[in-house]
C-alpha cells in the first residue's frame, strides 16, 4: 500500500502526477513523509474591525463584490500590472482587499462566495486595504482547511495547498491502519514517541501547537536514528574489514623530521600520534583530518606513507588537481630524501607510454609512493601491495569516487581523508561518524592573519597602486577573476582583456593566467614560472584555491567577490598565507550587493578562523545545502537539522550506538522495522 504509486489516489492524474514526482513523492509513502514547513493557525480569524495596520492577520468573510483593473503602462509604479480587489464582510465590518499582478483570479474569486484571506491591512494616502499573501476558498463542510492549524507545504505550479492537504488525507485514512512504524516499539516507549499513525496525523493535521511539536520531535528523530545507524553500521564494517598492521620504527621517524624544514605544531604532532596508533592496528585506519588551509596537514599524512613504504607496502595519495599532484610529489621528495623511494605522478595528461610504464611498476612494486588525480581510480589500475590510502581535499571528490581507490588493494589498506572545509563537531560527527575524527586547530608558528579589505570599484586605482608597492618590495600577487563557466569563451575572452589591462598598468612586472580551460603541461608551465617569479601578477580563475603553495605570493584580489561561497572565499585567503611578510586580501565588490552577499563579505572581512567562518556558512545555507547530505551517501535530511536539533542528535546518536552494539547484524525481532527500512532505502 505505502509504495503504491501516488497516481494511483483519487485525484491525482497525469498532470498532478507530474507535479508531485517534481517534489520527490513518487508513493503514497513519500506523500505521507512530505512534511509542511511551517503551520498557520486558522483557529481565531480576526474580525475586520479589530484588524492592526501592518499585523499579519487572518480573516475569513463573504465576498461583496469584485473588481479586476489593468494599470496602463504609462502611469504603473512599483511593477504593478494590475490590481484584482474585492470588499469583504465579515459581521465587524468590512475591507476592501487586494492582489497585485494576478488577473487568473477573476476566473477563480466570485461575489457570493466565502474566503479566508492572510495578509496585512496597509494604510496609504487616507485609505485601507488588505494586501493579500494567501486565500482559500471555503467550501460547505471544510474540517481540514478552516477552524485548525493548517500545514503549508512547499509546492509547485498546479498544486494548490487545499488539493495537498486533501490527497494526504485521503492517503492516511487509506492506510491509517496498516502503516508501518520505522521505530522500534521499546524506543517509542523509551521516548514517550506516539505510533507513526498518530505521529502522521499530528504532522499534518495537528489539533493543537503541542500535538504539532511533538510529531515534529518524532520525525526529526527519525530521520537523524537511521542516520546513526547508518553511520554505525559503516563503522562496523570497517572494524570488520582485515587490515595490515604497520608498526612504526623509531629511526624511520627521526630520518622523516630530521627532513622536515619545520619543527611540527602540537597540534600535527596529536594527530600524528594518532594515525601511527591506527597503522599498527590490524583492521584499516578510516581517519578524516581536519584542518584550516594551511596548518600542515600534508607534513603529517607524510609520516604515515613513510610508515606504510618502511614497511614494505605501497602507498597512493590522491588529490583534486593535476597542479597539486606535481606539487605534493616535490613535497615527498624533500621530505624522503635519501630513502631512496621510486615517487611517480600519475595524472591523465601523461603520455600514453609513461602511464604504461607507471601503470607496471605500481603493478609490480617498483613504484613506492603514487600522487596522482582521478587517473588513480581508473579500471586498468592495480596495485601489487597498497598498504595506505590518503584523500586530500576530500570534499572535491564524491562518495564514490573516494570509494574505489582502497578497493584497488588486495587487502584493505588504511584510509586518510583530509579536508581543509572545517565543520562543527557536531555535524561531523553525523556526516563522518564512521570516520575517527581528528581536528588540527593551530597554524604554524610565525603566521601572518591576512588583512582583509573590502573596497568598492572606484578604489581601484588605490589598489593598483598599493599592489605596485607590494610588487616593488618583491612580493607576487594573485588577480582572481570569477568565471563560473570555464567552458564559457566569453568569460574566459574577458579574463584575457583583464590580463592585458593588468600588463600595461604594471609595466614592468609580468603578468601571466591560468584557468582550467589551459591544457594541463600549460598550467604546470604558468605555475612552475610563478614559483620562480618569472611572472609577478597571476591572473586566475578559482582554480588556484586548492592546495597551491607559494610562498612569496603575499597579496590577492578577488574581482566580483558576491560571486564565491563563503567557504571559497576562505579557501582563496589561505593561499597567501603562506609566509612571514603580512598578506593582504582585497576584495573588490560591485554596487546594489544581494542581502545575502553583503552578509558574506561582511563575514569575510571581519572573521579569519576557517571554523568560525563554516558555522557562520551553515547558519546561512542551512546544513542541507552547505554539504547535501545525500553526497555523502546519506538519505537526505527533510526535517531533522543537526546544527538545530544537536541535543536529538545526541539522543539520536546513543540510541543507534545501543541497537548496533546489542544487536550488530540487526537481526532481532525487535529491530525487525529498523531491518526492513534500511533494505527498503538500500534497494532505493
Ligand atoms: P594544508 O593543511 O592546507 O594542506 P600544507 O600541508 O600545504 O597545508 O602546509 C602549508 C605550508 O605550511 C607548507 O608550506 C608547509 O611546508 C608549511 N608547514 C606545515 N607544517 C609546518 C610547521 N609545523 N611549521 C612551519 N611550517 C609548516
Ligand atoms: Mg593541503
Amino acid at each position: 500500500m505505502q509504495s503504491t504509486p501516488i497516481r494511483y489516489l483519487k485525484g491525482v492524474g497525469p498532470k498532478k502526477e507530474k507535479s508531485l514526482n517534481r517534489l520527490g513523492i513518487h508513493t503514497i509513502r513519500d506523500l505521507l513523509y512530505y512534511f509542511p514547513f511551517r503551520y498557520q493557525d486558522r483557529r481565531h480569524p480576526r474580525r475586520i474591525s479589530e484588524l492592526e495596520v501592518n499585523e499579519p492577520a487572518l480573516i475569513k468573510g463573504k465576498i461583496m463584490t469584485r473588481r479586476f483593473t489593468k494599470i496602463p503602462y504609462f502611469i504603473r509604479s512599483r511593477k504593478i500590472k494590475s490590481i484584482f480587489e474585492v470588499i469583504l464582510e465579515d459581521g465587524s465590518g468590512k475591507i476592501r482587499c487586494v492582489w497585485f499582478n494576478q488577473g487568473y483570479l477573476a476566473d477563480v474569486i466570485g461575489v457570493g462566495q466565502e474566503i479566508i484571506l492572510y495578509g496585512k491591512l496597509a494604510h496609504s494616502k487616507g485609505k485601507f486595504q488588505f494586501v493579500v499573501q494567501e486565500y482559500e476558498l471555503i467550501e460547505e463542510k471544510d474540517s481540514l482547511n478552516l477552524d485548525r492549524i493548517v500545514g503549508i507545504y512547499s509546492l509547485t505550479a498546479s498544486l494548490s495547498q487545499k488539493f495537498m492537504r486533501k490527497i494526504i488525507y485521503s492517503a492516511l485514512a487509506d492506510c491509517k491502519k496498516n502503516i508501518s512504524d520505522h521505530l522500534p516499539f521499546y524506543i517509542r516507549k523509551e521516548k514517550a514517541i506516539p505510533n507513526i499513525a498518530r505521529s502522521l496525523e499530528g504532522i499534518h493535521f495537528p489539533n493543537d501547537w503541542q500535538e504539532a511539536e511533538q510529531a515534529r520531535g518524532r520525525f526529526i528523530f527519525e530521520e537523524l536514528f537511521y542516520s546513526q545507524i547508518l553511520v554505525y553500521l559503516r563503522k562496523s564494517q570497517h572494524r570488520s574489514q582485515k587490515g595490515v598492521a604497520f608498526p612504526s620504527k623509531s629511526h624511520t621517524l627521526r630520518k622523516i623530521r630530521e627532513n622536515l624544514a619545520f619543527r611540527l605544531t602540537s597540534s600535527q604532532e596529536e594527530a600524528l600520534a594518532k594515525i601511527l596508533s591506527d597503522l599498527e592496528k590490524s583492521y584499516p585506519m578510516h581517519r578524516l583530518l581536519q584542518g584550516d588551509v594551511g596548518c600542515g596537514k600534508t607534513a603529517v599524512s607524510a609520516f604515515a606513507i613513510g610508515v606504510c613504504v618502511d614497511c614494505g607496502w605501497q602507498a597512493a595519495l590522491m588529490v583534486p588537481t593535476e597542479v597539486l599532484a606535481y606539487q605534493h610529489c616535490q613535497t615527498l621528495k624533500e621530505v624522503f630524501r635519501g630513502f631512496n623511494w621510486n615517487i611517480e605522478v600519475l595524472v591523465s595528461s601523461l603520455p600514453e607510454k609513461r602511464m604504461q610504464k607507471i601503470y607496471r611498476e605500481m603493478r609490480n612494486g617498483k613504484v613506492h609512493i603514487v600522487v596522482g588525480t582521478h587517473a588513480l581510480i581508473q579500471e586498468q589500475i592495480e596495485f601489487q601491495k597498497l598498504g595506505l590510502v590518503i584523500i586530500d581535499e576530500q570534499h572535491k571528490f564524491g562518495v564514490g569516487q573516494r570509494a574505489l581507490l582502497p578497493k584497488k588493494g588486495k587487502t584493505a589498506p588504511h584510509c586518510l581523508v583530509m579536508s581543509a572545509t572545517p565543520i562543527p563537531r557536531s555535524l561531523a560527527l553525523s556526516l563522518y561518524g564512521d570516520l575517527d575524527l581528528s581536528v588540527i586547530k593551530e597554524l604554524p608558528p610565525g603566521r601572518i592573519a591576512p588583512h582583509t579589505m573590502w573596497l568598492r570599484e572606484e578604489r581601484r586605482q588605490w589598489v593598483y597602486d598599493f599592489l605596485r608597492e607590494r610588487l616593488q618590495e618583491g612580493r607576487q600577487v594573485y588577480i582572481i577573476y570569477p568565471v563560473i563557466e570555464e567552458s564559457q569563451e566569453e568569460d574566459l575572452q574577458s579574463l584575457e582583456q583583464m590580463c592585458e589591462v593588468l600588463t600595461e598598468e604594471f609595466v614592468p612586472f609580468r603578468v601571466g593566467t591560468f584557468h582550467g580551460r589551459m591544457r594541463a603541461k600549460e598550467k604546470l608551465d604558468v605555475v612552475k614560472a610563478f614559483r620562480e617569479k618569472k611572472i609577478d601578477i597571476l591572473v586566475a580563475t578559482t582554480v588556484v584555491e586548492v592546495g597551491v603553495n607559494i610562498e612569496n605570493a603575499t597579496a590577492m584580489v578577488v574581482e566580483n567577490p558576491e560571486r564565491f561561497g563563503l567557504a571559497q572565499l576562505h579557501q582563496l585567503r589561505g593561499r597567501i598565507q603562506r609566509s612571514l611578510y603580512q598578506p593582504h586580501y582585497i576584495l573588490i565588490s560591485k554596487e546594489n550587493l544581494s542581502q545575502k552577499a553583503l552578509e558574506r563579505l561582511r563575514i569575510i572581512s571581519q572573521v579569519s578562523d576557517g571554523f568560525n567562518i563554516a558555522e557562520e556558512d551553515l547558519k546561512m545555507r542551512g546544513p542541507g545545502d552547505f554539504f547535501g547530505f545525500s553526497q555523502h551517501g546519506f538519505p537526505q535530511l527533510r526535517i531533522a537539522d543537526p546544527l538545530r536539533d544537536l541535543e536529538m542528535l545526541k539522543q539520536a546518536r546513543l540510541f543507534a550506538y545501543r541497537v548496533i552494539k546489542s544487536d550488530p547484524d540487526i537481526a532481532r525481532p525487535a529491530h525487525r522495522c529498523i531491518k526492513d527500512h534500511l533494505d527498503f532505502w538500500f534497494q532505493r
